[in-house]
């Protein structure tokens, strides 16, 4: 939740001298790349193994991976039986990778499924590409599924020009903060910008107190800019026997000792500070003395009940962790939890409403309230349900993945997992629970968020969110981290749905009935995809995947669970980012002289959503052409746009010259490329599914003649013309249809015969065709041609 990024805090200029950690490791060999990794070791996985191509073939890959064009994928390969180690040994081929590349494994979790999951990081020459995964999912010795984020580097340019020491001073410029509470190894590493371009960065960890700042800064290590900055502070929007601020009397748990009572939960290791004297540090417990004590068991200070109800809260939030998802603490490993309540060293103006957890420790912040700059008035950040988001946040941190970035889609999903935890902790302890959040926190609103409704006309219209993927209140821009606090109205409603189900209309105009499967199901499914599956940058199509992944483990396949989850996403909008696979390879290599290809779909319709391609290549002296023997796509709209479409190109990739593209159901002419490759695209959207296509491939000799008129079976004239046009033909055919399609390929004349003879003569009247270029496509039983065809009067 957020209030604090839409407003600016009062900078107050501190000094105080810096020592700056230097890292220097020779990267240059396998062993010092090793001990590099080992330096970056976190507390809660290892790496025990560097895998480099210096230590294995390339095995050619048994299977292949669709990937997004964020380099997303989700494979389940269950029934190929494959083992860890065979899988291994495939990175290399399955993604593409050169020997630039190398993987580092992390120590594998066991979860109480059974399943075991390990994650792979990625390195280009030494380096780790960030937010970059491999998760390889097993059971009984055998890969379930394959999922992760990996994106090509495209040879980045390698230049450290920056020192750590400069690197650290331009973080600190560019995020503008003067007083730090700490120093940080900085981290060499590639990171991903807009248009996929990766830099090499220096990652910097700034942490500030005044004014209250955490994040990564990456800082280019050619140029010394900051490239990007990412949040480690997870806001909050609203914004014993212990008489609570929101929820009246409850039971807590506190300290006894010698006359004193504390609020400290020894058994859960929960304790509240009052925040008016804290120094702010997250490297250590706040100072014992900090904590609220009370003469007796029976805490009712009035000025004590907003630090009483997170305590409570928090106690309550423990349990419901323990209870239904087996979390022993945040990390699992009962680590501490620090709750400070009014910490007024955040905001030197004593405005320091917010709540918020501390990325990397157990420090949990929440302010007191207080009136915005919009003039709202927020009674103190201490609810229920806001306690319990940002504990989950202290959860997401340490998911198996370690996370999810603070930034973008991951950013919103994290927010999203923030508010499903924080819902099914209010439905746990049975207080009022509802798909509210945040409810009486605001002076004249009800609620700040809704999971139900999350662009409710009673939310202010800041707080408005999305209930489909992209569509209305859709953050774009770059606004509060690119949208984390708005754009995660999608999952929470997506999660609304699957627990309580509904039926309706998205923003997108598609149909959704949705089975509920209750909060139960729901909310393990949703803890095992964040916990299990969600790589660190993960966008909304790998929560789909994931999700998929969690019910199909804990329900199977074939459970309603299951099918809830994917009408649920359907209901949102994400389906339509699932790419479907053609059937059989993605990408064909032809070394014979000569093939055929399909769609895929055989005698059936073709997939929506496909996204293939077919790349043939010959010996170097050879050509290849193409003839298309079926052809039947969906066709242009009225102003010419195709959905579905076969493209081809004179070359391996897409960035080689376009030979055509093609749509409806008219055989593309005869093709040639002009070099021993070409590549072949077929795309299709959701809707509407036809035949699809079969083409043949062979090598053949190149010849001068151009591609388009391949063979002089008919005469056209005159060519440019203005009244009509002529067709003549060599040589008798049957089944003829001519069509004449405009600029954008849309057919604007179209003439069927059965039959004509040798040098007959079919007459096309022009005249109502206004000037310029068109193309006259004839196909007949013997023939498939493409002309130019100018128009002009
Ligand atoms: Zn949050």
């Amino acid at each position: 939740m957020n209030i604090l990024s839409k407003k600016n805090y009062v900078l107050t200029v501190c000094f105080l001298s810096l020592a700056c950690y230097v890292l220097s490791q020779d990267l240059s060999s396998v062993s010092g790349l090793k001990n590099y990794l080992k330096s970056q070791e976190t507390n809660t996985q290892k790496i025990v193994k560097v895998i480099t191509k210096e230590t294995k073939e390339i095995e050619k890959p048994t299977f292949s991976i669709n990937k997004t064009s964020f380099g997303s994928f989700s494979k389940d390969i269950k029934h190929i039986r494959a083992k860890q180690l065979s899988v291994e040994n495939q990175l290399y081929g399955l993604f593409g990778f050169d020997k630039n590349y190398s993987f580092a494994q992390m120590s594998p979790i066991t979860d109480e499924l059974g399943f075991v999951h390990t994650n792979y990081l990625i390195y280009y020459k030494g380096y780790l590409v960030d937010d970059q995964m491999i998760m390889i999912h097993q059971k009984d010795g055998i890969i379930t599924s394959i999922n992760g984020v990996v994106k090509s580097l495209n040879d980045p340019l390698i230049n450290i020009a920056v020192s750590d020491q400069q690197a650290f001073d331009n973080a600190r410029e560019g995020i503008a903060v003067e007083q730090l509470v700490d120093i940080f190894p900085i981290e060499t590493v590639f990171v991903r910008l807009d248009g996929d371009v990766f830099r090499l960065a220096k990652k910097v960890k700034i942490f500030s107190i005044q004014p209250l700042k955490k994040y990564y800064a990456y800082i280019d290590a050619h140029t010394g800019k900051l490239l990007r900055k990412i949040s480690l502070m997870y806001c909050s929007d609203v914004e014993g026997q212990a008489h609570t601020y929101y929820n009246g009397m409850q039971l807590i748990t506190c300290d006894h000792d010698d006359g004193v009572y504390k609020l400290k939960d020894n058994a859960r290791k929960i304790m509240t500070y009052n925040g008016a004297n804290w120094k702010g540090n997250d490297k250590e417990a706040p100072p014992e003395n900090l904590i609220y004590t009370n003469a007796t068991a029976n805490w009712v200070d009035e000025d004590m009940r907003p630090a009483l109800q997170v305590h409570w809260g928090i106690e309550k939030t423990y349990d419901y962790y323990l209870k239904v998802h087996q979390r022993n603490g945040y990390d699992n490993k009962q680590a501490p939890v620090y709750n400070i309540y009014n910490p007024v060293i955040m905001d030197i103006t004593g405005k320091m409403f917010n709540a918020s957890a501390l990325s990397g420790s157990g420090i949990l912040l929440y302010g007191r309230g207080g009136l915005d700059a919009n003039g709202v008035t927020y009674k103190p950040l201490v609810l229920l349900d806001i306690a319990a988001h940002e504990y989950t946040h202290l959860v997401t941190s340490r998911s198996n993945a370690g996370g999810l970035t603070y930034f973008s889609e991951s950013g919103a999903l994290n927010e999203s997992f923030s508010d499903i935890f924080a819902t099914a902790v209010d439905f746990y302890t049975g207080i009022n629970p509802n798909w509210l959040l945040g409810e009486g926190i605001i002076s004249d609103r009800p609620f700040i968020r809704s999971m139900s409704d999350p662009g409710s006309e009673q939310l202010l219209v800041s707080y408005r969110q999305p209930d489909t993927y992209k569509g209305k209140y859709w953050e774009f821009t770059g606004k509060d981290n690119a949208g984390v606090h708005t754009n995660s109205g999608v999952q929470n409603y997506w999660f609304y749905l699957l627990c309580q189900g509904g039926t309706g209309t998205n923003d997108k105009g598609d149909n959704y009935s949705v089975t509920g499967i209750g909060m139960d199901a729901a909310s393990k499914i949703a803890y095992r995809n964040l916990m299990m599956y969600l790589p660190m940058s993960a966008q909304y199509i790998d929560a789909y995947y994931g999700s998929l992944s969690a019910a199909k483990d804990l329900y199977g396949e074939g459970s309603q669970q299951y099918k809830s989850v994917i009408d649920a996403w359907y209901a949102v909008g994400v389906d339509s980012l699932i790419p479907t696979p053609c059937k059989g390879e993605k990408r064909l290599v032809a070394i014979e002289t000569a093939g055929t290809f399909t769609d895929g779909s055989g005698d059936g319709m073709y997939k929506k959503n496909s996204n293939c391609s077919w790349v043939i290549k010959s010996v170097a002296d050879k050509i290849i052409q193409l003839e298309f023997v079926n052809f039947e796509l969906e066709g242009a709209d009225n102003d010419g746009s195709m959905s579905d479409y076969v493209s081809v190109y004179d070359g391996a990739t897409e960035s080689a010259p376009l030979i055509g593209k093609y749509c409806g159901n008219i055989l593309p002419p005869l093709l040639k490329s002009t070099k021993n490759e070409i590549l072949v695209t077929f795309i299709s959207d959701k809707s509407v599914q036809k035949q699809g296509f079969e083409v043949r491939y062979s090598a053949v000799v190149p010849t001068s003649i151009n591609n388009l008129n391949l063979d002089n079976k008919i005469v056209v004239y005159p060519n440019p013309t203005s009244e009509q046009i002529f067709v003549s033909f060599k040589e008798s055919q049957s089944a003829v249809n001519i069509f004449i399609c405009d600029i954008l390929g849309k057919i604007v004349k179209e003439v069927s015969l059965s039959q004509v003879y040798t040098n007959e003569e079919v007459n096309i009247n022009v005249e109502d065709l206004p000037s310029g270029v068109y193309t006259l496509r004839v196909v007949g039983d013997k023939l498939n041609t493409l002309h130019k065809m100018i128009v002009n009067k």
